[in-house]
């Protein structure tokens, strides 16, 4: 569990950590030393006019207020100002446009502290009140939030800083270009600065990386260079006499993943989306957001008229009774995709919604003990979830029922139709999006030029990379055809409510789920039914829904009093037997076999190197009935990781989605 800070604030208003006893900044003039130490001995503002690739990496020990990221990102608005298109520009040097800023945090500060420490800086009040609006909960983990149309992103990593570096993903080629070594005095947290964490970072750092900290201690500089850093004396800020800055001459290649869970950049000049629901739009809005051209293909005459066209579709995490890879995948995808959602509509795109929570009833005793089991385990904070009494559920729903339960405070429901287009909407807002409905491509041909699309009356491309968000439908092609897809057909019905069923104030789940009235009617369902295809709405499934719903609630006003059921929606949701999704780049079974033979001798790392014979393929799909909460996360985990950027998942979440688990699995066991 993450543990706030316990901090005060000392007579010159400065905040001070309890445990540390320390100052989070300077007595003097916090914000320019911020500046001078960090900042500018990492030789930034040089460095964003001339750099190797168009996103700068910062990393930083220990966030505290984000005084050091907040004027990082200020500094960083001057520059995108400033641009200037330099004729002198050393060759295959470019202007950084998109800033990543990884920070890691043990001991959060709470939000109210946050709040009254960053009122000491009236320059930075806007980026601040941007902060503080999307300031994470306590949960242990990355929170990508994302600022300024996705140009300035901030990792926030809660968890001590080691065990946070070693859970990360990176490639042979590091990810790291600048450090704030920051984390108070090292005569008061020695616990931090350990020769373990300066080795992690060589080992996640990139050629030519720099660091800079106000602290001078004869250990960190041994034990920097040790590691391998260069490490110089530099003058410190104001009165202190000196401070250390360092460069990363040659970085190592260690990387985090094994060869055959390994994550490579693609070109990504020029992208086809194959699909229409909220993973095709959550794909084109990542691409655009970094300026990279796509075009959309999609078979039917609008979007979202596959599994993402429900009229309210919930949107919780499913958090199991342990610390699994499956928890925090779902657990950060929603907050992340919550923060996308309300920036939506602060940027005045619109769709119906609801942030009204949602309650699971522990409708059977099993459930029952499985809430128990989370509850005990205290494996997620409350803000996210919590375990209630019937007395406090039904207080919650607004209709009595008598269950006990857990409770998703932060959760609701939105009109996933209506989201999917605002996301596209956004999406070709920043940049430009071709589209092409009613567009149904059977096949993929891979050419010396790129990838070529081809339907019946046409053919399109080439394009570098090809992203099949395309659902049930994603083993259409040829490359595909092994994709080992289960598709569950659901209906939701839709039911006219009461004047009883008008009171509910909450997204039911019992084993299906129940909305609260929108438009005068309530969403009923769902039906699960294997190895169906058919989109058919049946009276038998509304009939299904509607038994469901009494057989748990057959004693409540709410579901006795509901009216007709008028209208139904019916879909396939695409989904894998381990219930998570799959999002990289497409493992070709044959190419697989041959590089990684010796894995059924439990020889992990003596392989061939793959050949990749459909580089620029990629998977974005099996997001079952859960799309709307994980697309978003893990549509910016591909694009990350194909344009060489910082993924927001940890290196474990990474392999449980890698396209190649099952082959890697079934080779592990001998079965291929
Ligand atoms: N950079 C901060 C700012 O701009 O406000 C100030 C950082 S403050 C001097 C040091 C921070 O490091 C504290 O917030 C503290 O909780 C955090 N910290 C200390 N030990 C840590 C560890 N082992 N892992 C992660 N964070 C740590």
């Amino acid at each position: 569990m993450i543990k706030n800070a316990d901090i005060h604030f000392n007579h010159l208003g400065t905040p001070v950590a309890n445990n540390f006893d320390d100052v989070y900044f300077s007595n003097d003039d916090g914000l320019a030393e911020s500046n001078y130490v960090f900042y500018q001995q990492n030789d930034i503002p040089r460095r964003l006019q001339n750099h190797d690739r168009s996103h700068f990496v910062i990393a930083e020990t220990g966030f505290g207020t984000g005084l050091n990221f907040l004027n990082t990102w200020l500094q960083f608005k001057t520059h995108l100002a400033n641009r200037q298109h330099d004729e002198n520009k050393v060759q295959n040097q470019q202007n950084v446009n998109r800033l990543y800023f990884i920070s890691f945090e043990k001991y959060p500060i709470k939000k109210s502290d946050l709040a009254t420490a960053l009122q000491a800086w009236p320059e930075l009040a806007l980026l601040s009140k941007q902060l503080l609006q999307n300031y994470p909960i306590n949960l242990a983990g990355c929170h990508r939030l994302e600022f300024d149309n996705g140009c300035v992103v901030l990792d926030l990593y809660f968890g001590d800083v080691q065990e946070s570096i070693n859970n990360m993903a990176y490639n042979q080629l590091g990810l790291i270009d600048a450090w704030y070594l920051d984390g108070f005095a090292p005569s008061k947290n020695p616990d931090m600065w350990q020769q373990s964490l300066f080795q992690r970072m060589v080992d996640i750092s990139r050629n030519n990386a720099t660091l800079a900290t106000f602290t001078a201690a004869g250990f960190v500089r041994r034990g920097l260079i040790a590691a391998g850093f260069e490490v110089q004396k530099a003058k410190g800020y104001g009165r202190k006499r000196e401070m250390l800055t360092g460069k990363l001459a040659q970085a190592n290649s260690t990387h985090s993943a094994p060869p055959y869970f390994a994550n490579q950049a693609s070109q990504l000049t020029n992208v086809a989306v194959i699909g229409g629901g909220i993973a095709s739009s959550a794909a084109l809005y990542s691409l655009a957001k970094r300026g990279i051209k796509s075009q959309l293909f999609c078979q039917d005459s609008q979007l979202a008229m596959g599994a993402s066209h429900n009229v309210q579709g919930a949107v919780y995490p499913h958090l199991q009774a342990k610390n699994s890879p499956h928890s925090e995948f779902f657990a950060h995808s929603f907050l992340y995709a919550k923060r996308l959602y309300q920036q939506l509509t602060t940027n005045g795109y619109s769709f119906d919604h609801q942030w009204c929570g949602v309650l699971q009833h522990a409708v059977k005793q099993p459930l029952a003990e499985r809430h128990l089991n989370i509850e005990t385990k205290q494996l997620w904070p409350n803000a996210l979830m919590h375990s209630v009494t019937p007395e406090q559920a039904d207080e919650i729903a607004g209709v009595e029922s008598g269950y006990a339960g857990v409770y998703f405070p932060l959760a609701g429901w939105v009109n996933p139709p209506q989201l999917v287009n605002a996301l596209f909407e956004q999406a070709r807002a920043l940049s430009d999006i071709q589209s092409h409905f009613n567009c149904d491509i059977d096949t993929l041909e891979k050419t010396p030029n790129g990838w070529i699309l081809k339907s019946e009356q046409a053919q399109f491309g080439p394009f570098s990379d090809v992203i099949i968000c395309a659902g049930e439908h994603s083993d259409r092609f040829t490359q595909t055809k092994a994709l080992p897809i289960v598709g569950v057909r659901g209906q939701v019905s839709h039911v006219q409510a009461s004047e009883a069923s008008k009171k509910l104030k909450t997204v039911l789940c019992h084993k299906g789920y129940f909305t609260p009235a929108y438009l005068g009617k309530h969403c009923m369902g769902a039906t699960f039914e294997k190895n169906s295809k058919s989109r058919e709405v049946t009276e038998q499934d509304n009939v299904k829904n509607r038994d469901q719903l009494l057989n748990f609630y057959g004693h409540c006003e709410f579901a006795t009093s509901l009216g007709e059921i008028n209208s139904a929606k019916a879909a396939v949701r695409c989904s894998f037997i381990d219930h998570l999704p799959m999002a990289g780049e497409w493992a070709e079974q044959t190419d697989y076999v041959t590089a990684f033979a010796n894995l059924r001798l439990g020889k992990r790392y003596q392989y061939q190197p793959l050949q990749q014979p459909q580089q620029g393929l990629h998977i974005l799909t099996g997001f079952g009935a859960r799309g709307l909460c994980s697309a978003p996360l893990a549509a910016e985990h591909l694009i990350a990781h194909l344009n060489n950027e910082p993924s927001p998942l940890s290196e474990r979440v990474s392999q449980a989605i890698h396209p190649a688990r099952f082959l890697v699995r079934d080779l592990i066991r001998n079965k291929i």
